[in-house]
């Protein structure tokens, strides 16, 4: 029995017929599935033992074939703006990492989707690290989970938003990242308006579609970086094999499908996409697809290729996309001292 201990399922894994199933051929009741699940999710339980209304006896068998491998917070840091750093540890040992971005009037919760990120764009620390494995829905779930109590504990406000913008591409795991939304927005787990929820994309154009045909209710954020093909594939090699224009029809069907405007994520860099060429570029994408543009801070990782354009070029940027009734903003980088920023989450103070 001892050795078999490794080899149990998380009973989070199982889907409520699974588990239902599971009961029956046990000789349980099926209803115990609806307590069994509020307490793995609404209550998120850490052991068979914290399921105080469930039978000794049902607690017994549960925990003699499944485990529940929550994920622990291994290191937390905090930056002198407020925001929170988490190195999440993983029941094998992986790391992730999760931040908790307060302002004035959000806690917004950036959550990581995979170990490590398979897309190598060139100005991301995280591209630095292999991709080892997709995270499971409980795994993202938990996540949230873990910022939501730091929200009330150090800030004691609630958790507003939530933004898939951690490690690695939520759409390369796109079951396990819906399924955990769904989790995340059913009233039996976390309630929360799928309206607060954005999953950010490099952009795969056939995801995107199935997104729209999935009908789902979240936002929907495209790191775009530049409206140029050419200029695209220098900096994504994603983009080699998925040509900008596949991106921009899958965006036209996603709003067609679900009306929803896209926000694009924009870096703004020196002498790559700081001039008017690229600008105009993006003018005529906005133009064909709703959207919005947030113009990010690039957060150094030490590469000489990327600088963080100047002022007056991201002003000229907002300038001529304002004028062309285009909504953009510039986000400002918040958690840098401790690498909590975009494109900065690659394991640092918690690698071997
Ligand atoms: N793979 C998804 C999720 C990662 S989100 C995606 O590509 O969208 C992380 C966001 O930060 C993306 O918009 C990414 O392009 C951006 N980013 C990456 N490195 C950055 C850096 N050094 N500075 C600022 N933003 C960066």
């Amino acid at each position: 029995m001892e050795g078999q201990a490794l080899e149990k399922k998380d009973i989070r894994r199982l889907s409520k017929k699974e588990l239902e199933q599971f009961l029956l051929n046990h000789g349980e009741k099926k209803f115990k599935v609806k307590q069994i699940e509020e307490w793995l999710w609404q209550k998120s339980v850490k052991s068979f033992d914290g399921m105080t209304n469930i039978s000794l006896k049902t607690r017994g068998l549960l925990s003699d074939h499944f485990v529940i491998n929550k994920i622990a917070v291994d290191k937390m840091q905090r930056s002198n703006d407020g925001t929170i750093k988490n190195a999440v540890k993983l029941h094998d040992d992986n790391i992730v990492e999760s931040v908790l971005i307060p302002t004035d009037n959000r806690i917004t919760a950036c959550i990581s989707s995979q170990v490590g990120c398979s897309l190598d764009c060139n100005f991301c620390a995280t591209a630095r690290l292999k991709r080892m494995r997709n995270l499971n829905a409980d795994e993202i779930y938990d996540q949230v989970v873990a910022i939501k109590e730091q929200g009330e504990e150090y800030f004691d406000r609630p958790l507003t938003n939530i933004v898939y913008m951690g490690m690695g591409e939520p759409l390369l795991n796109y079951q396990n990242v819906l399924k955990s939304i769904e989790k995340i927005t059913s009233p039996k787990g976390l309630g929360m308006s799928p309206k607060r929820i954005t999953l950010s994309t490099v952009g795969i154009p056939k995801m995107i579609k199935k997104l729209a045909d999935d009908g789902v209710k979240f936002n929907l954020a495209v790191s775009l970086h530049t409206a140029l093909n050419e200029s695209r594939d220098k900096i994504m090699p994603f983009n080699k094999n998925n040509p900008l224009e596949e991106l921009i029809e899958s965006l036209d069907y996603w709003y067609k499908k679900t009306k929803r405007k896209v926000t694009f994520e924009y870096v703004v860099w020196k002498n790559i996409n700081d001039n008017i060429e690229h600008i105009n570029a993006l003018i005529k994408i906005c133009r064909r697809i709703p959207s919005k543009v947030n113009l990010i801070e690039y957060n150094n990782i030490d590469d000489d290729r990327f600088l963080q354009a100047s002022a007056d070029k991201v002003d000229l940027y907002l300038e001529k996309l304002n004028a062309s009734g285009i909504i953009a903003s510039v986000r400002n980088s918040r958690g840098k001292d401790i690498d909590a920023a975009c494109g900065q989450l690659a394991n640092k103070e918690t690698a071997l």
